[in-house]
């Protein structure tokens, strides 16, 4: 600290910031110097000093940060989803910034719910009876398991016990919930006569999962859930369709995945959907249907804990609300509005990036080091939604000096950090997840990282 450059420092930040930052400094210098050739870093005190700067920097920055997403998946668990509407942000910042009337009824001064403030929107948009929001779909179905059938049987088509990904798998849901798996139909065909003869005095439900992220094709069969519905009204057992993503609105983009509504009208008895995903909202699990289901689940003690938090709730009225005017939605809600573009949109802004690329790479003398180039490309939606489906959008290709795979590693480890496609021998930028706001920031990262590939050749 009492090197050059180490008054600096002390000037600028806390001395307990500086020493903790030497600290690590020096110790990874000295296991990069006991287990790498010595010889090539010896790091002077102004080097050193330099990487201290960094450090300082680095560890008073948040460890989550924004990035751009131009990897052509729109909705990327991966990568946080969806982005929220500004109506939502607002909502969110206000329910964060200010104490509210979560759980408090204005009118008579006392203790209210937390559901209260969506339940009718919920209701008025699915045509349900009741509603009740928790943290997210997982959640959502483990609590309907629980509260419908714990200790009994539930009954699912083989085609059905699906795995969305980060370790949800039905079966799995299932015994954690406490409720016995009675699995019918094979893993193509599933008939109504399956759910029929498999119902002994031991069911407690019947239970439709969307299959989401895959799609059998073929020689296949699925029981329809107005089917599912009128046997389970017929045998007196209640009807639960989980239907993962969810389409609320009646969106041109989002018209193959079930919809919310028609399996509430269909006669769904409970019908469980993500917020995040097509939906566009916040991380939420919702629950939508019949009254008596939705006022148990609520008084369910798991209910509490996997509540969902004041910004969340905030979030997800506030985009709810813009789904009563559908085309309010598609144009404010980000997921919604990058499903419906059109690939004229995607062509000009591929355009517009390619040449924001060029100009910054000729200011810095390095246009001849980059091959810059647009054409058509295929996005998906993402969420583990409309799997077969592919988006016509547009990309620009980048063919470095340094290789495609550096370049890649470099996009991502730019200040504002970069998802690409890559290729054998070039890198793919997809205008599908991106705003038109975003280029000129990618512009920037891209340069930072063609500097920084040739940096570390030269
Ligand atoms: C995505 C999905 C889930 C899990 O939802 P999360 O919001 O990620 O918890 C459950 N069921 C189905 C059918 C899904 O597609």
């Amino acid at each position: 600290m009492r090197a050059a450059g180490g008054a600096g420092l002390l000037v600028a930040y806390p001395r307990s910031a500086v020493v903790a930052a030497c600290r690590d400094v020096v110790a990874e210098m000295r296991t990069r110097i006991l287990t790498e050739d010595a010889a090539g870093h010896e790091a002077g005190p102004l080097d050193l000093m330099t990487l201290v700067d960094e450090r300082v920097r680095e560890r008073r920055q948040t460890h989550l940060k924004r990035l751009i997403n131009a990897g052509g998946v729109i909705v990327n668990t991966n990568l946080g989803r969806s982005a929220l509407a500004p109506e939502a942000v607002a909502a969110a910042t206000e329910a964060a910034t200010h104490y509210s009337n979560l759980e408090y009824r204005l009118e008579t001064g006392e203790r209210g719910s937390r559901h209260e403030h969506v339940e009718s929107l919920l209701v008025e948009l699915t045509g349900a009876e009741a509603a009740m929001v928790v943290n997210n779909n997982a959640a959502a179905v483990l609590l309907m398991l629980t509260v419908l059938a714990a200790g009994q049987e539930v009954v699912v088509s083989r085609g059905q016990l699906v795995e969305i990904g980060g370790s949800f798998r039905i079966p799995d849901i299932l015994r954690l919930s406490g409720a016995r798996l009675v699995e019918v139909g094979t893993t193509n065909k599933t008939r109504l006569s399956d759910y029929a003869d498999a119902i002994t005095t031991e069911t407690a439900l019947l239970l439709r999962v969307h299959t989401s992220n895959f799609k059998v094709v073929g020689f296949a069969e699925e029981v329809p859930i107005d089917e599912l519905a009128r046997l389970g009204e017929a045998r007196r057992i209640p009807v639960a369709d989980d239907v993962g993503s969810g389409a609320l609105a009646n969106i041109a983009a989002v018209a193959e995945e079930p919809s919310v509504t028609a399996s509430v009208r269909c006669g769904a008895d409970v019908v469980t959907f993500s917020g995040d995903k097509l939906l566009g909202g916040p991380q939420a699990g919702l629950i939508v249907g019949r009254r008596i289901w939705v006022e148990a689940m609520k008084r369910h003690p798991l209910a509490r804990a996997v509540r969902v938090d004041k910004m969340t709730l905030a979030a997800l009225e506030a985009t709810l609300l813009l789904y009563r005017e559908p085309e309010r939605a598609i144009s404010t809600v980000p997921t919604l509005r990058l499903l419906s573009r059109d690939e004229q949109d995607s062509r000009e802004m591929a355009e517009r990036l390619a040449e924001a690329i060029c100009r910054r790479l000729r200011e810095n003398g390095a246009l001849d080091t980059v091959e810059v180039g647009t054409q058509k490309a295929d996005a998906l939606p993402g969420g583990g939604a409309l799997p077969l489906w592919s988006i016509a959008s547009w990309e620009v290709t980048l063919k470095a000096v340094g290789g495609a795979a550096h370049l890649e590693t470099a996009l991502r480890l730019a200040p504002v950090p970069v998802v690409s496609r890559v290729t054998r021998d070039r890198v793919h930028l997809v205008m599908a997840a991106l705003e038109p706001e975003e280029l000129e920031l990618l512009a920037d990262s891209v340069a930072w990282a063609v500097a920084h590939v040739a940096g570390d050749e030269g």
